[in-house]
Protein backbone atom coordinates (compact mmCIF):
# COMPACT_ATOMS: atom_id res chain seq x y z
CA UNK A 1 0.00 0.00 0.00
CA UNK A 2 1.39 3.69 -0.43
CA UNK A 3 -0.12 4.77 2.63
CA UNK A 4 2.30 6.06 4.64
CA UNK A 5 2.43 7.10 8.48
CA UNK A 6 4.41 9.61 10.19
CA UNK A 7 5.03 9.01 13.68
CA UNK A 8 6.43 11.78 16.33
CA UNK A 9 9.22 12.85 14.78
CA UNK A 10 10.20 9.42 12.77
CA UNK A 11 10.02 9.34 9.29
CA UNK A 12 7.01 8.73 7.76
CA UNK A 13 6.34 4.48 8.27
CA UNK A 14 8.08 3.71 10.82
CA UNK A 15 5.47 3.97 13.27
CA UNK A 16 4.15 0.89 13.23
CA UNK A 17 7.96 -1.07 13.27
CA UNK A 18 8.29 0.59 16.76
CA UNK A 19 5.45 -0.06 17.75
CA UNK A 20 4.10 3.69 17.44
CA UNK A 21 2.09 5.88 20.07
CA UNK A 22 0.20 7.99 17.88
CA UNK A 23 -0.35 8.23 14.40
CA UNK A 24 -1.06 11.72 12.65
CA UNK A 25 -4.06 12.26 10.46
CA UNK A 26 -3.30 11.46 6.84
CA UNK A 27 -6.23 12.91 4.82
CA UNK A 28 -7.96 16.68 5.72
CA UNK A 29 -12.00 16.79 5.00
CA UNK A 30 -12.15 18.81 1.61
CA UNK A 31 -15.63 20.33 1.07
CA UNK A 32 -17.89 19.60 -1.78
CA UNK A 33 -18.77 22.27 -3.90
CA UNK A 34 -22.10 22.39 -2.18
CA UNK A 35 -21.73 22.02 1.07
CA UNK A 36 -24.38 20.87 3.74
CA UNK A 37 -25.76 22.74 6.45
CA UNK A 38 -26.62 20.20 9.14
CA UNK A 39 -24.66 19.77 12.12
CA UNK A 40 -23.26 23.09 11.76
CA UNK A 41 -22.79 25.27 14.79
CA UNK A 42 -24.38 28.43 14.70
CA UNK A 43 -21.02 30.19 14.28
CA UNK A 44 -20.78 28.19 10.89
CA UNK A 45 -24.29 28.62 9.52
CA UNK A 46 -23.51 32.23 10.14
CA UNK A 47 -20.54 32.61 8.13
CA UNK A 48 -22.42 30.68 4.86
CA UNK A 49 -25.33 32.87 5.56
CA UNK A 50 -22.87 35.71 5.13
CA UNK A 51 -21.59 33.91 1.88
CA UNK A 52 -24.89 34.13 0.65
CA UNK A 53 -25.35 38.03 1.09
CA UNK A 54 -27.62 38.13 4.37
CA UNK A 55 -26.73 41.11 5.97
CA UNK A 56 -25.33 41.41 9.54
CA UNK A 57 -28.21 42.63 11.02
CA UNK A 58 -30.50 39.89 9.71
CA UNK A 59 -27.81 36.89 10.91
CA UNK A 60 -28.93 36.05 14.05
CA UNK A 61 -32.72 35.70 13.17
CA UNK A 62 -31.70 33.44 9.95
CA UNK A 63 -29.62 31.28 12.34
CA UNK A 64 -32.03 30.78 14.40
CA UNK A 65 -34.43 29.62 11.83
CA UNK A 66 -32.55 27.30 10.22
CA UNK A 67 -31.37 25.93 13.94
CA UNK A 68 -34.89 25.44 14.63
CA UNK A 69 -35.99 23.49 11.01
CA UNK A 70 -32.46 21.21 11.60
CA UNK A 71 -32.01 20.58 15.12
CA UNK A 72 -36.03 20.53 16.35
CA UNK A 73 -37.81 19.57 13.31
CA UNK A 74 -34.99 17.50 10.97
CA UNK A 75 -35.98 19.41 8.01
CA UNK A 76 -34.44 17.41 4.81
CA UNK A 77 -35.72 20.07 2.38
CA UNK A 78 -35.44 24.10 2.33
CA UNK A 79 -38.75 23.80 1.09
CA UNK A 80 -40.46 22.28 4.39
CA UNK A 81 -38.66 25.57 5.61
CA UNK A 82 -42.10 27.47 5.90
CA UNK A 83 -40.94 30.45 8.27
CA UNK A 84 -37.98 31.31 6.03
CA UNK A 85 -39.22 33.29 2.92
CA UNK A 86 -39.02 31.66 -0.34
CA UNK A 87 -36.44 33.80 -1.86
CA UNK A 88 -34.54 33.08 0.79
CA UNK A 89 -35.36 29.29 0.87
CA UNK A 90 -34.60 29.10 -3.17
CA UNK A 91 -30.81 30.93 -2.76
CA UNK A 92 -30.06 28.49 0.07
CA UNK A 93 -31.46 25.63 -1.93
CA UNK A 94 -29.12 27.35 -4.71
CA UNK A 95 -25.69 27.46 -2.55
CA UNK A 96 -26.12 24.44 -0.31
CA UNK A 97 -27.93 21.04 0.61
CA UNK A 98 -29.37 19.80 3.87
CA UNK A 99 -27.84 16.38 3.17
CA UNK A 100 -26.76 13.99 5.26
CA UNK A 101 -23.89 11.36 5.92
CA UNK A 102 -24.82 8.77 3.43
CA UNK A 103 -25.56 5.20 5.09
CA UNK A 104 -23.66 2.52 3.50
CA UNK A 105 -24.96 -0.53 5.61
CA UNK A 106 -27.73 -0.84 8.22
CA UNK A 107 -28.29 -3.46 10.37
CA UNK A 108 -30.83 -4.47 12.80
CA UNK A 109 -30.46 -7.23 16.11
CA UNK A 110 -33.30 -9.11 17.22
CA UNK A 111 -33.11 -6.58 20.34
CA UNK A 112 -33.37 -3.70 18.41
CA UNK A 113 -29.48 -2.75 18.74
CA UNK A 114 -28.86 -1.60 15.14
CA UNK A 115 -25.59 -0.49 13.79
CA UNK A 116 -25.04 2.12 10.70
CA UNK A 117 -22.03 2.14 8.29
CA UNK A 118 -21.82 5.78 7.46
CA UNK A 119 -19.80 6.51 4.28
CA UNK A 120 -18.13 10.00 4.39
CA UNK A 121 -15.88 11.67 1.75
CA UNK A 122 -12.30 11.13 1.52
CA UNK A 123 -9.84 13.50 0.55
CA UNK A 124 -8.96 11.30 -2.77
CA UNK A 125 -12.50 11.11 -4.75
CA UNK A 126 -13.29 7.90 -5.67
CA UNK A 127 -11.93 6.51 -1.94
CA UNK A 128 -14.79 7.13 0.76
CA UNK A 129 -14.74 6.20 4.37
CA UNK A 130 -16.86 4.97 6.17
CA UNK A 131 -17.34 4.96 10.16
CA UNK A 132 -19.55 3.31 11.96
CA UNK A 133 -22.51 4.56 14.78
CA UNK A 134 -24.71 2.24 16.89
CA UNK A 135 -28.12 2.87 17.94
CA UNK A 136 -28.81 0.42 21.71
CA UNK A 137 -32.30 0.86 22.46
CA UNK A 138 -33.35 0.11 26.66
CA UNK A 139 -36.41 0.10 28.61
CA UNK A 140 -35.58 3.93 30.10
CA UNK A 141 -33.21 4.96 27.18
CA UNK A 142 -31.76 5.25 24.16
CA UNK A 143 -27.58 5.12 23.73
CA UNK A 144 -26.17 6.73 20.75
CA UNK A 145 -22.77 5.79 19.69
CA UNK A 146 -21.38 8.13 17.80
CA UNK A 147 -16.89 8.29 16.04
CA UNK A 148 -15.45 11.07 15.94
CA UNK A 149 -12.45 10.06 13.85
CA UNK A 150 -11.98 7.65 10.37
CA UNK A 151 -9.90 5.24 11.94
CA UNK A 152 -7.89 5.92 15.28
CA UNK A 153 -4.70 8.47 16.14
CA UNK A 154 -3.70 5.61 19.04
CA UNK A 155 -2.71 1.92 18.40
CA UNK A 156 -4.07 0.29 21.56
CA UNK A 157 -3.25 -3.40 21.70
CA UNK A 158 -6.49 -5.11 21.61
CA UNK A 159 -8.65 -2.81 19.25
CA UNK A 160 -9.45 -3.17 16.01
CA UNK A 161 -9.62 0.69 15.35
CA UNK A 162 -6.33 0.89 16.35
CA UNK A 163 -4.93 -1.11 13.33
CA UNK A 164 -6.36 0.80 10.76
CA UNK A 165 -3.73 2.78 9.14
CA UNK A 166 -5.62 5.69 7.84
CA UNK A 167 -6.90 8.54 10.04
CA UNK A 168 -9.09 11.36 9.36
CA UNK A 169 -10.64 13.89 12.06
CA UNK A 170 -14.28 13.98 11.70
CA UNK A 171 -15.69 17.62 11.35
CA UNK A 172 -18.43 18.71 13.62
CA UNK A 173 -21.24 18.45 10.94
CA UNK A 174 -19.84 15.16 10.40
CA UNK A 175 -19.78 14.14 14.29
CA UNK A 176 -23.52 15.86 14.55
CA UNK A 177 -24.78 14.01 11.34
CA UNK A 178 -24.42 10.41 12.43
CA UNK A 179 -26.79 11.64 15.11
CA UNK A 180 -29.39 12.96 12.35
CA UNK A 181 -29.06 10.11 10.46
CA UNK A 182 -30.07 7.95 13.19
CA UNK A 183 -32.81 10.12 14.05
CA UNK A 184 -34.12 9.83 10.04
CA UNK A 185 -33.77 5.97 9.97
CA UNK A 186 -35.81 5.68 13.51
CA UNK A 187 -38.26 8.39 12.54
CA UNK A 188 -37.00 10.35 15.72
CA UNK A 189 -38.67 13.74 14.53
CA UNK A 190 -41.59 15.37 16.10
CA UNK A 191 -44.33 13.92 13.73
CA UNK A 192 -42.12 11.50 11.72
CA UNK A 193 -41.85 7.81 11.03
CA UNK A 194 -39.24 5.84 10.11
CA UNK A 195 -38.45 5.76 6.07
CA UNK A 196 -38.99 2.76 3.66
CA UNK A 197 -36.87 0.40 4.32
CA UNK A 198 -36.34 1.55 7.89
CA UNK A 199 -37.49 -1.58 10.23
CA UNK A 200 -39.50 0.79 12.99
CA UNK A 201 -38.07 0.43 16.53
CA UNK A 202 -41.08 -0.49 17.81
CA UNK A 203 -40.74 -4.10 16.55
CA UNK A 204 -38.11 -4.27 19.09
CA UNK A 205 -39.01 -5.14 22.49
CA UNK A 206 -36.83 -2.66 24.10
CA UNK A 207 -38.05 1.40 24.16
CA UNK A 208 -41.08 -0.05 22.11
CA UNK A 209 -43.12 1.34 24.96
CA UNK A 210 -41.15 4.97 25.25
CA UNK A 211 -43.22 8.09 26.54
CA UNK A 212 -45.42 10.23 23.72
CA UNK A 213 -43.41 12.92 23.17
CA UNK A 214 -40.09 11.80 24.33
CA UNK A 215 -37.27 10.81 21.87
CA UNK A 216 -35.74 7.16 20.79
CA UNK A 217 -32.17 8.49 21.26
CA UNK A 218 -31.67 10.23 24.52
CA UNK A 219 -28.14 9.51 25.47
CA UNK A 220 -24.70 9.96 23.18
CA UNK A 221 -21.50 8.33 24.06
CA UNK A 222 -18.27 9.23 22.14
CA UNK A 223 -17.56 5.61 21.93
CA UNK A 224 -17.38 4.48 18.59
CA UNK A 225 -13.99 5.06 16.37
CA UNK A 226 -11.60 7.42 17.06
CA UNK A 227 -9.78 9.24 20.34
CA UNK A 228 -12.28 12.28 20.79
CA UNK A 229 -9.63 14.39 22.31
CA UNK A 230 -7.28 14.14 19.66
CA UNK A 231 -10.08 15.79 17.48
CA UNK A 232 -11.09 18.11 20.91
CA UNK A 233 -12.27 21.38 18.51
CA UNK A 234 -14.58 19.42 16.56
CA UNK A 235 -15.92 17.33 19.13
CA UNK A 236 -16.56 20.01 21.25
CA UNK A 237 -18.45 22.08 18.73
CA UNK A 238 -20.32 18.84 17.88
CA UNK A 239 -21.38 18.04 21.66
CA UNK A 240 -22.35 21.97 21.80
CA UNK A 241 -24.75 21.41 18.75
CA UNK A 242 -26.31 18.23 20.06
CA UNK A 243 -26.38 19.58 24.25
CA UNK A 244 -28.22 22.51 22.45
CA UNK A 245 -31.29 23.56 24.13
CA UNK A 246 -33.00 25.65 21.45
CA UNK A 247 -31.95 22.28 18.71
CA UNK A 248 -31.24 19.03 19.70
CA UNK A 249 -31.03 19.27 23.60
CA UNK A 250 -29.49 16.23 24.88
CA UNK A 251 -28.57 17.59 28.31
CA UNK A 252 -24.72 17.15 28.76
CA UNK A 253 -25.17 15.04 32.09
CA UNK A 254 -26.67 12.25 29.06
CA UNK A 255 -23.59 12.39 27.05
CA UNK A 256 -20.41 10.61 27.79
CA UNK A 257 -16.86 11.22 26.03
CA UNK A 258 -14.60 8.68 26.70
CA UNK A 259 -11.02 9.07 25.97
CA UNK A 260 -7.94 6.24 26.23
CA UNK A 261 -6.22 8.92 28.52
CA UNK A 262 -4.55 11.95 26.48
CA UNK A 263 -3.72 14.24 29.91
CA UNK A 264 -3.67 17.52 28.18
CA UNK A 265 -6.98 17.55 27.28
CA UNK A 266 -8.69 16.17 29.58
CA UNK A 267 -9.25 19.56 31.56
CA UNK A 268 -10.24 21.35 28.06
CA UNK A 269 -12.71 18.56 27.87
CA UNK A 270 -13.91 19.55 31.40
CA UNK A 271 -13.67 23.11 30.85
CA UNK A 272 -15.09 23.88 27.27
CA UNK A 273 -17.42 21.29 27.11
CA UNK A 274 -18.65 19.87 30.64
CA UNK A 275 -19.83 16.49 29.61
CA UNK A 276 -19.41 13.01 31.60
CA UNK A 277 -16.00 11.32 31.66
CA UNK A 278 -15.31 7.96 30.64
CA UNK A 279 -11.51 6.99 30.55
CA UNK A 280 -10.54 3.74 29.46
CA UNK A 281 -8.08 2.15 32.01
CA UNK A 282 -7.53 -1.58 31.10
CA UNK A 283 -4.58 -2.11 33.63
CA UNK A 284 -3.43 -1.19 36.79
CA UNK A 285 0.17 -1.39 35.91
CA UNK A 286 2.03 0.89 34.06
CA UNK A 287 4.29 -1.84 31.89
CA UNK A 288 1.12 -3.56 31.05
CA UNK A 289 -0.98 -0.55 30.52
CA UNK A 290 2.15 0.38 28.24
CA UNK A 291 1.05 -2.64 26.09
CA UNK A 292 -2.33 -2.61 26.06
CA UNK A 293 -2.79 1.21 25.75
CA UNK A 294 0.65 2.75 24.14
CA UNK A 295 -0.12 6.34 24.74
CA UNK A 296 0.59 5.23 28.60
CA UNK A 297 4.21 5.93 27.53
CA UNK A 298 3.59 9.29 27.15
CA UNK A 299 0.49 9.73 29.98
CA UNK A 300 1.37 7.13 32.50
CA UNK A 301 -1.71 6.08 34.92
CA UNK A 302 -0.22 8.37 38.17
CA UNK A 303 -0.91 11.10 35.16
CA UNK A 304 -3.94 10.49 34.59
CA UNK A 305 -5.43 9.48 37.55
CA UNK A 306 -3.99 12.93 38.96
CA UNK A 307 -6.15 14.62 35.62
CA UNK A 308 -8.96 12.69 36.63
CA UNK A 309 -9.21 13.92 40.07
CA UNK A 310 -8.41 17.84 39.08
CA UNK A 311 -11.69 16.97 36.11
CA UNK A 312 -13.98 20.06 36.05
CA UNK A 313 -16.78 19.40 37.89
CA UNK A 314 -16.30 16.05 39.33
CA UNK A 315 -18.27 14.88 42.35
CA UNK A 316 -20.07 11.97 43.46
CA UNK A 317 -23.33 13.34 41.53
CA UNK A 318 -20.63 13.28 38.51
CA UNK A 319 -18.50 10.54 38.67
CA UNK A 320 -15.57 9.77 36.20
CA UNK A 321 -16.41 6.10 34.29
CA UNK A 322 -13.10 3.70 34.23
CA UNK A 323 -13.86 1.50 31.66
CA UNK A 324 -11.67 -1.99 31.94
CA UNK A 325 -11.83 -4.32 29.02
CA UNK A 326 -11.59 -8.13 30.48
CA UNK A 327 -9.02 -9.74 28.47
CA UNK A 328 -8.24 -13.26 29.61
CA UNK A 329 -5.14 -14.14 31.53
CA UNK A 330 -3.47 -10.52 30.88
CA UNK A 331 -5.67 -8.33 33.11
CA UNK A 332 -8.37 -10.38 34.70
CA UNK A 333 -6.70 -11.74 38.18
CA UNK A 334 -7.96 -10.90 41.24
CA UNK A 335 -5.26 -9.25 42.22
CA UNK A 336 -5.72 -6.99 39.74
CA UNK A 337 -8.98 -6.30 40.77
CA UNK A 338 -8.32 -5.14 44.11
CA UNK A 339 -5.07 -3.23 42.69
CA UNK A 340 -8.11 -1.58 40.74
CA UNK A 341 -10.02 -0.64 43.68
CA UNK A 342 -6.68 0.63 45.36
CA UNK A 343 -5.97 3.02 42.38
CA UNK A 344 -9.36 4.78 42.28
CA UNK A 345 -9.70 5.35 45.93
CA UNK A 346 -10.83 8.52 47.04
CA UNK A 347 -11.92 9.53 42.60
CA UNK A 348 -15.82 9.87 42.66
CA UNK A 349 -15.56 6.85 40.03
CA UNK A 350 -18.27 4.30 38.28
CA UNK A 351 -16.46 1.11 36.57
CA UNK A 352 -17.26 -0.51 33.61
CA UNK A 353 -16.52 -4.02 32.97
CA UNK A 354 -16.25 -4.63 29.24
CA UNK A 355 -16.27 -8.23 27.82
CA UNK A 356 -13.57 -7.79 24.94
CA UNK A 357 -15.25 -8.28 21.55
CA UNK A 358 -12.91 -10.30 19.69
CA UNK A 359 -12.03 -10.12 16.08
CA UNK A 360 -9.71 -11.52 13.17
CA UNK A 361 -6.37 -12.01 14.17
CA UNK A 362 -6.36 -10.51 17.36
CA UNK A 363 -4.19 -12.31 20.43
CA UNK A 364 -6.43 -11.65 22.79
CA UNK A 365 -9.49 -13.59 24.03
CA UNK A 366 -12.29 -12.55 26.36
CA UNK A 367 -12.09 -13.36 30.01
CA UNK A 368 -14.44 -16.34 31.01
CA UNK A 369 -18.05 -15.45 32.07
CA UNK A 370 -16.92 -16.87 35.40
CA UNK A 371 -13.39 -14.61 35.97
CA UNK A 372 -15.68 -11.83 35.15
CA UNK A 373 -17.93 -12.45 38.16
CA UNK A 374 -15.51 -13.08 40.44
CA UNK A 375 -13.44 -9.69 39.37
CA UNK A 376 -17.18 -8.08 39.26
CA UNK A 377 -17.71 -8.88 43.28
CA UNK A 378 -14.05 -7.97 44.07
CA UNK A 379 -15.47 -4.12 42.98
CA UNK A 380 -18.89 -5.06 44.01
CA UNK A 381 -17.81 -5.38 47.87
CA UNK A 382 -15.85 -2.27 47.70
CA UNK A 383 -19.18 -0.17 46.80
CA UNK A 384 -19.10 0.11 43.32
CA UNK A 385 -22.85 -0.53 41.82
CA UNK A 386 -22.90 -3.81 39.65
CA UNK A 387 -20.11 -3.15 37.24
CA UNK A 388 -21.42 -5.56 34.38
CA UNK A 389 -24.75 -7.18 33.95
CA UNK A 390 -24.53 -9.99 34.65
CA UNK A 391 -27.72 -11.13 34.11
CA UNK A 392 -28.80 -9.58 31.04
CA UNK A 393 -25.16 -10.30 29.37
CA UNK A 394 -26.47 -13.89 30.15
CA UNK A 395 -30.32 -13.13 28.61
CA UNK A 396 -28.50 -11.62 25.59
CA UNK A 397 -26.21 -14.80 24.67
CA UNK A 398 -29.15 -17.16 24.97
CA UNK A 399 -31.61 -15.26 23.18
CA UNK A 400 -29.06 -14.69 20.42
CA UNK A 401 -28.12 -18.60 20.10
CA UNK A 402 -32.17 -19.27 20.04
CA UNK A 403 -32.85 -16.62 17.69
CA UNK A 404 -30.95 -16.03 15.21
CA UNK A 405 -32.38 -13.98 11.92
CA UNK A 406 -31.31 -12.87 8.58
CA UNK A 407 -31.48 -9.01 9.87
CA UNK A 408 -29.30 -10.30 13.13
CA UNK A 409 -25.62 -8.71 12.10
CA UNK A 410 -24.04 -8.45 15.41
CA UNK A 411 -22.72 -11.23 17.49
CA UNK A 412 -23.21 -11.99 20.95
CA UNK A 413 -19.93 -10.50 22.02
CA UNK A 414 -20.06 -7.83 19.98
CA UNK A 415 -23.72 -6.66 21.38
CA UNK A 416 -22.63 -7.83 25.14
CA UNK A 417 -19.18 -5.70 24.51
CA UNK A 418 -21.44 -2.81 23.30
CA UNK A 419 -23.84 -2.81 26.22
CA UNK A 420 -21.13 -2.71 28.77
CA UNK A 421 -19.11 -0.05 26.78
CA UNK A 422 -22.48 2.10 26.78
CA UNK A 423 -23.27 1.59 30.53
CA UNK A 424 -22.05 5.14 32.24
CA UNK A 425 -25.28 5.57 34.38
N1 LIG B 1 -10.79 6.09 21.78
C1 LIG B 1 -11.64 6.20 22.89
C2 LIG B 1 -13.09 5.96 22.58
C3 LIG B 1 -13.42 4.86 21.60
S1 LIG B 1 -13.14 3.23 22.14
C4 LIG B 1 -11.16 5.29 24.01
O1 LIG B 1 -10.28 4.48 23.78
O2 LIG B 1 -11.66 5.44 25.12
C5 LIG B 1 -14.46 2.95 23.33
C6 LIG B 1 -14.15 1.86 24.34
O3 LIG B 1 -14.12 0.57 23.69
C7 LIG B 1 -12.80 2.02 25.00
O4 LIG B 1 -12.89 1.78 26.39
C8 LIG B 1 -12.00 0.95 24.33
O5 LIG B 1 -10.89 0.61 25.09
C9 LIG B 1 -13.00 -0.14 24.16
N2 LIG B 1 -12.64 -1.18 23.18
C10 LIG B 1 -11.91 -1.03 22.06
N3 LIG B 1 -11.80 -2.20 21.41
C11 LIG B 1 -12.47 -3.12 22.14
C12 LIG B 1 -12.73 -4.51 21.99
N4 LIG B 1 -12.27 -5.19 20.95
N5 LIG B 1 -13.48 -5.13 22.92
C13 LIG B 1 -13.98 -4.43 23.96
N6 LIG B 1 -13.78 -3.12 24.16
C14 LIG B 1 -13.02 -2.47 23.27
FE1 LIG C 1 -8.23 4.39 19.51
FE2 LIG C 1 -9.81 3.99 21.62
FE3 LIG C 1 -9.22 1.98 19.91
FE4 LIG C 1 -7.35 2.93 21.55
S1 LIG C 1 -9.26 1.88 22.15
S2 LIG C 1 -7.08 2.48 19.37
S3 LIG C 1 -7.84 5.09 21.60
S4 LIG C 1 -10.39 3.80 19.45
Amino acid sequence: MSVSLSFAGAPAGTAELLGGIEKTPLERYVAPAKPSLVGLPRADLAQALATIGVPPSQSKMRVQQLWHWIYVRGAQNFDAMTSVSKELRATLAQHFTLDRPQVAAEQVSVDGTRKWLIRLPGEIEDRPHEVECVYIPEAERGTLCVSSQVGCTLNCSFCHTGTQRLVRNLTPGEIVGQLIVARDRLGDWPGRTPPDGAKALTDAPARGGKEAGSRFVTNIVMMGMGEPLYNLEAVRDAILVMADNEGIGISKRKITLSTSGVVPNIKRAGEEIGVMLAVSLHAVRDDLRNELVPLNRKYPIKDLLEACRNYPGLSNARRITFEYVMLKGVNDSIADAKALVRLLKGIPAKINLIPFNPWPGTKYECSEWEQIEKFSEVIFNAGYASPVRTPRGRNILAACGQLKSASEKLSARERLALRAMVMTE
